[in-house]
């Protein structure tokens, strides 16, 4: 007899919603039934395991057909199936959270007139309405009489008591008439099918069947083919590769096959560079394949870069791109994390919510660092590519993290140093090698490494073979900033005003020629004040008359940066020291004019100017300095 019955106030809203909201991203009906056919067999295998042989143990099959003539496309599983009673409460009824938070969302999307959100949400069974205005449901349990349920999404649902000896459920969609461009025909045809399986039931581990059409050479009545004459025949295939590649064992899978897993599913037509199992079991469960690209990907510095991986939940394709899962700073990761942990239906503010997402990234973070780590110690020329290609992320990360992740991400850092030009040093290194009683670990920044080394402060340290690291990439000094310390050694700006450590011996040197030039250094300071701060004797240079050098805080190079940002002028302000060369023919001739003040206030600024030019900038007024060059070389051509 056949009963039609309401449905529960909610199941309508949520029909309605359904029907009426969701256009961006109808082709989810599918993912969604296939994954309630595989967790219906799911609960049949668990039963039947647990019953002691008194339900038979089936192969799980998933069965998709299609009908185009009468329209349909039918799901068939031979799970658990459902009882009359299963029917009205699990299909007549929401009581699934999942499905309730889904419809607060979706209504709150619809006053904000934000539709596009809707297509992310899982939305289970009543998905099916999203293409189809009929459904019909026959379903059977183990020792339980057949039903069929049909529902044409309005009020109601009827059920009726059908015979059907297969247990297991069929659901069939009456699918809706084409309106304008919104076309249904689609998801009839045998390619959509097939790239619909692959792309968000790929993983899932029931075969998924499918008759599908193949063609061979036709052949006449004695068996020999007939040149150019082909003819179709049906073919039963299965559409997913049913095995997970992060389920399997490490071992068993070839390089080529994680290579082209890679290539295929995050469009690169590289080999990455490194590949990265992760399977944790325990509190929270789950499984990672993680892939760090041979290069960056082409829009990594776009504004539309999205970082994230794919989330999966027991191998069924839920999000992609999830950005909980991976920091900021390794926005270049690509890959995937598979979770039994979240449910498909959860929707996207409560996945965002979900304290297993920051607790697996945190883990795949560590994973990721050790990995790196662990190919700097083994393989270093592959580190180094790596580091070309992505170093400048880490460094950021410490940036970012105000120095939390110093401890974390301090030995993946990797430098060039003044004493080993072309290789790369690890702060470890340089540390083992610093000379007995040096105090500092010295950097120095600059454009790039042959401005670097033609700095003038660096001379000295290149005389007294101290080594000091070269850092060229605009975060590097923001970052050394942040770290402070490596290993109880301070780092310390060969910039800096106060960087050498001096001896009492060579103190006392600088202290007595700085009150022999008294009146020098107060007339040139003087004279730049609004430019530099102050003018001091040097103990850092060699063969440069001068150099310029920054008290504690910002030193020339982050000046730069900052003032680059995007925005403009950030008004970031270094305080510049000009230090002059005690042992220089200029200083001295400096000296032996300095009670006439007008001449050294004269010449001041081309002090400034050589040091400015020395530090690879720009002289502040090219005019004047031309002006005054000019006055110089006449006097010294007419000797
Ligand atoms: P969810 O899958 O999140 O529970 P659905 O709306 O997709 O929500 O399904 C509601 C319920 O209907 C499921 O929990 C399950 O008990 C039942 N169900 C759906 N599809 C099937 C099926 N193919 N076989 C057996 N039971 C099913």
């Amino acid at each position: 007899m056949k009963e039609v019955k309401q449905f529960q106030t909610e199941s309508k809203e949520l029909l309605n919603l359904m029907i009426n909201s969701i256009y961006s991203n109808s082709e989810v009906f599918l993912r969604e039934l296939l994954s309630n056919a595989s967790d219906a067999i799911d609960k049949y295998k668990y039963l039947s395991l647990s019953s002691n042989g008194k339900m038979p143990i089936l192969d799980g099959e998933i069965r998709i057909t299609v009908d185009k003539k009468a329209r349909t496309i039918t799901i068939t599983d031979n799970g658990i199936g459902m009882s009359k009673e299963d029917l009205i409460n699990n299909l007549g009824t929401i009581a699934k959270s999942g499905s309730k938070d889904f419809m607060s969302k979706v209504k709150e999307a619809k006053e904000k007139k934000d539709l596009n959100i809707i297509g992310q949400f899982g939305v289970g069974f009543y998905s099916a309405f999203i293409v189809a205005n009929k459904v019909e449901v026959e379903t059977k349990a183990f020792e339980e009489k057949g039903y069929q349920f049909i529902s044409e999404g309005e009020d109601s649902y009827s059920i009726e008591e059908i015979d059907k000896d297969s247990q297991g459920t069929s659901i069939t969609l009456f699918l809706k008439k084409n309106v304008d461009d919104l076309s249904y025909d689609e998801f009839m045809e045998e390619w959509k099918v097939k790239s619909l399986v692959k792309k968000y039931s790929d993983y899932i581990r029931y075969p998924i069947k499918m008759l599908v059409t193949k063609s061979k050479p036709s052949v006449d009545k004695d068996g020999k083919e007939i040149e150019g004459k082909r003819e179709e025949y049906l073919e039963d295939e299965t559409l997913n590769s049913m095995i997970p590649l992060w389920k399997k064992n490490k071992s068993e899978v070839k390089d080529e096959e994680l290579n082209d897993f890679y290539k295929s599913k995050f469009n690169d037509y590289d080999d990455p560079l490194v590949s990265l199992f992760v399977n944790v079991d325990g509190k929270i469960t789950y499984d990672s394949l993680l892939f760090i690209p041979s290069h960056a990907p082409y829009d990594l510095y776009s504004d539309t870069y999205e970082k994230g991986l794919q989330l999966y939940s027991k191998g069924v394709f839920i999000k992609d791109k999830c950005k909980e899962l991976i920091p900021d700073y390794l926005k270049f990761v690509k890959g995937l994390v598979d979770s039994p942990s979240f449910s498909l239906n959860i929707s996207r503010e409560m996945l965002q919510q979900s304290p297993y997402l920051a607790k697996i990234s945190e883990n795949i973070e560590k994973k990721i660092i050790d990995k790196l780590k662990g190919i700097k110690n083994t393989d270093f020329d592959k580190y180094v590519k790596f580091w070309n290609a992505f170093g400048e992320h880490l460094k950021f990360g410490i940036y970012a993290s105000y120095g939390g992740k110093k401890e974390l991400l301090e030995d993946t850092l990797i430098y060039h140093s003044l004493l080993n030009e072309d290789k790369y040093i690890s702060l470890k290194d340089y540390k083992e090698h610093m000379s007995k009683g040096q105090k500092y670990i010295y950097y120095v920044s600059g454009e790039n490494l042959d401005a670097i080394k033609m700095l003038p402060q660096i001379e000295k340290y290149k005389k007294d073979g101290i080594d000091v690291i070269l850092l060229d990439q605009k975060i590097d000094e923001f970052t050394i900033m942040m770290m402070r310390e490596y290993d109880k050694t301070e780092f310390k700006s060969i910039s800096d005003e106060n960087a050498n450590d001096l001896s009492a011996e060579e103190q006392k040197k600088i202290d007595d020629t700085t009150a022999d030039s008294r009146r020098l250094l107060d007339t040139i300071k003087e004279t730049l004040s609004g430019e530099v701060d102050d003018v001091v004797i040097s103990s850092k240079l060699v063969e440069a008359p001068v150099c310029i050098s920054t008290k504690e805080g910002l030193s020339l190079e982050m000046e730069k940066t900052l003032n680059e940002q995007p925005g403009g002028n950030t008004g970031a302000k270094s305080i510049k020291v000009l230090e002059l060369n005690p042992d220089h023919d200029l200083f001295k001739s400096f000296v032996s004019i300095q009670d006439d003040d007008e001449l050294v206030k004269k010449y001041a600024s081309i002090l400034l100017d050589e040091a400015m030019l020395l530090e690879g900038r720009d002289v502040k007024d090219r005019a004047s300095f031309v002006k005054k060059m000019n006055e110089l070389l006449v006097i010294a051509l007419k000797k």
